[in-house]
């Protein structure tokens, strides 16, 4: 059950109220950016610009998560140090999921929460606690999100794609801060087409490139989905940019 009207420690001097919303925001809880648009998930104080993710803003006071068996992790408001999301790899700068060990896991709120499997239009796409051997990130290209930090990704059933998490968080939120300028909305462009061209097996045939790039954006439109919400606007410019070359 979602209550529409809540009462927020962080937030005591006004009620907040659950919207849809209608631009992208800053969690006040997490830090992290929200996205959700056209879904109640957001408790906002209008009065002050100030949000709160669903998930920051009704927490579980402990929770346990299949990638950690052996870690039970406590919701933090405020963490000591310098921490790092063991999903995302991005800072910890507020609200967190923190497990119990001495060598801490963390996990910002959002990303405790992101789903195992992703189903759409045929594509089936798995959250992996690391890259599978063989694969690596279509956006980095590189297994890790970091030196030290494997990073969280989602990789397809059909074994062709795979992203970081952390690189579409900052895929989004590069051309977020782009689109801010202009009335495009959010551009994307990725695949590049050298990637697409060799990925489909190095042919120039027309027709298998642009399968492979179809499918590529389904699988990008459905871990943006999974992060950031359904924004329907980066779709339609996605395939208007490939289509137009
Ligand atoms: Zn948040
Ligand atoms: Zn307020
Ligand atoms: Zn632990
Ligand atoms: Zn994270
Ligand atoms: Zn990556």
């Amino acid at each position: 059950m979602k209550f529409t009207e809540i009462e927020h420690p962080s937030h005591p001097q006004h009620t907040l109220t659950l919207v849809s919303a209608q631009e992208p925001y800053s969690c006040d809880g997490c830090k992290q950016k929200g996205f959700r648009l056209g879904e109640r998930s957001c408790y906002e104080c209008k009065q002050c610009n100030f949000h709160l993710h669903e998930e920051c803003a009704m927490p579980e006071s402990s929770a346990f998560h299949p990638f950690f068996k052996t870690c039970e992790f406590k919701f933090v408001e405020n963490v000591q140090g310098e921490r790092r999301c063991d999903a995302c790899g991005k800072d910890v700068l507020g609200f967190v999921y923190q497990c119990q060990h001495e060598n801490a896991c963390d996990l910002h709120p959002c990303c405790m929460k992101l789903e195992r499997t992703l189903n759409g239009d045929g594509v089936k796409l798995y959250l992996r606690e690391k890259v599978s051997s063989g694969l690596k990130c279509l956006k980095c290209k590189s297994k890790n999100v970091a030196k030290d930090l494997k990073g969280w990704s989602y990789e397809s059933n059909c074994g062709q794609y795979c992203y970081h998490v952390a690189c579409v968080k900052d895929l989004i939120l590069e051309n977020w801060k782009k689109g801010q300028t202009s009335d495009t909305g959010l551009q994307i462009m990725v695949p590049n087409m050298e990637d697409a061209v060799e990925q489909s097996g190095r042919s120039k045939n027309g027709k298998k490139v642009n399968k492979y790039l179809t499918k590529a954006i389904l699988v990008l439109k459905l871990i943006i989905s999974a992060i950031f919400g359904d924004p329907i606007g980066i779709a339609v410019v996605c395939f208007e940019q490939l289509f137009s070359r």
